[in-house]
């Protein structure tokens, strides 16, 4: 297999997580259990995804320094993601989830900080172009402007590059950016918001079947719907088929769609079929929900076993 080259744009965010044993009400102060810091961000993940399963990556992002923004860029290097078309801005905040987690009801209020994700323009992808130009797969998510998005998309589509856009969160989709996509990776949820479905259609795999549909036939090659435990359903022009995932005893699911992502984008850019693909992305995404954490529970290469090595 040849060595995979991907660029990865989008989001980046520091996760500030209190533990307690409840949620404190307003104006109340209670102590604390536990307190961490880790990375995350779509864009992120899947980058740190993509590097673990062997890819060479590079992460085209906005990074506020105001707090916490180098740590973030350090972060990303230590895995192995290329940073140099990361650009720092020192006036802002990067993106940042306050968490405070209730330990008892299991509930979690968060705030969240945009940041510096915002304002990532076209502008800031045109520095990156090189690096877009001599990948095999472009990946965006939709936490940051999709106008930024689809500057690299453009610039990806013109030189023959496959693009796969994860629309999530479920947004409203810009129908130009559709139109340079590739490959679409969605959750059931953001699949059926995507093709204009009432909610409740008999069963996710139901829905997930319809939405493909009405989104293939609005001109995209290839749809992937995740369906959590039950796995992943693909539509493209060979038609529609389920792909099961991996039984394991799952302890933290967060995350899941952004490891399939980077390791779906990992095997398309060595070559391997789609339906390669998507075993190869189940494969890692089964791993990383068996541990707990995000970055930290994704999988290295050697961990998938023989049949993706
Ligand atoms: P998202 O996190 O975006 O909502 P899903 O929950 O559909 O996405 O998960 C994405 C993929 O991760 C699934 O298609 C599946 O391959 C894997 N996955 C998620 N939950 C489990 C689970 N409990 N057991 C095995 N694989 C899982």
């Amino acid at each position: 297999m040849k060595q995979a080259r991907i660029v990865v744009v989008g989001s980046i965010n520091m996760d500030m997580i209190a533990h307690a044993r409840r949620l404190p009400l307003p104006g109340e102060t209670l102590p604390g259990e536990d307190f961490e810091m880790a990375p995350g961000g779509k864009g992120a993940n899947q980058a740190v995804a993509a590097a673990r399963l062997g890819a060479a990556v590079s992460f085209v992002s906005r990074v506020g320094t105001r707090v916490h923004g180098r740590a973030l860029i350090a972060a990303l290097r230590a895995e192995g993601v290329e940073a140099a078309q990361v650009i720092e801005d020192d006036a802002a905040l990067p993106g940042i989830a306050v968490i405070m987690v209730g330990r008892e009801g299991g509930e979690n209020s968060i705030v969240y900080i945009p940041g510096s994700n915002a304002a990532l323009a076209p502008a800031d992808i045109q520095q990156a172009r090189t690096a877009l130009q001599q990948a095999q797969v472009v990946v965006g998510q939709l936490e940051v402007p999709q106008a930024a998005v689809l500057e690299a998309f453009r610039i990806a589509r013109e030189h023959g590059v496959w693009t796969l856009l994860n629309a999530a969160p479920a947004l409203t989709v810009d129908p130009a950016l559709l139109a340079l996509t590739d490959s679409l990776v969605v959750n059931e949820t953001e699949a059926a918001q995507l093709a204009g479905l009432a909610d409740a259609i008999a069963s996710p795999e139901a829905t997930a079947r319809t939405a493909a549909e009405v989104l293939r036939a609005r001109g995209l090659p290839c749809v992937l719907v995740t369906l959590g435990a039950q796995g992943v359903l693909i539509a493209d022009a060979s038609g529609l088929r389920l792909v099961p995932a991996p039984r394991v005893q799952a302890v933290d699911t967060v995350g899941a769609g952004d490891t399939f992502v980077g390791g779906v984008a990992t095997a398309l850019a060595e070559g391997r079929t789609l339906d390669e693909a998507v075993r190869l992305g189940q494969a890692a995404a089964a791993i990383a929900v068996s541990r707990v954490g995000v970055q930290s529970a994704m999988p290295r290469r050697d961990e998938l076993g023989a049949e993706f090595a």
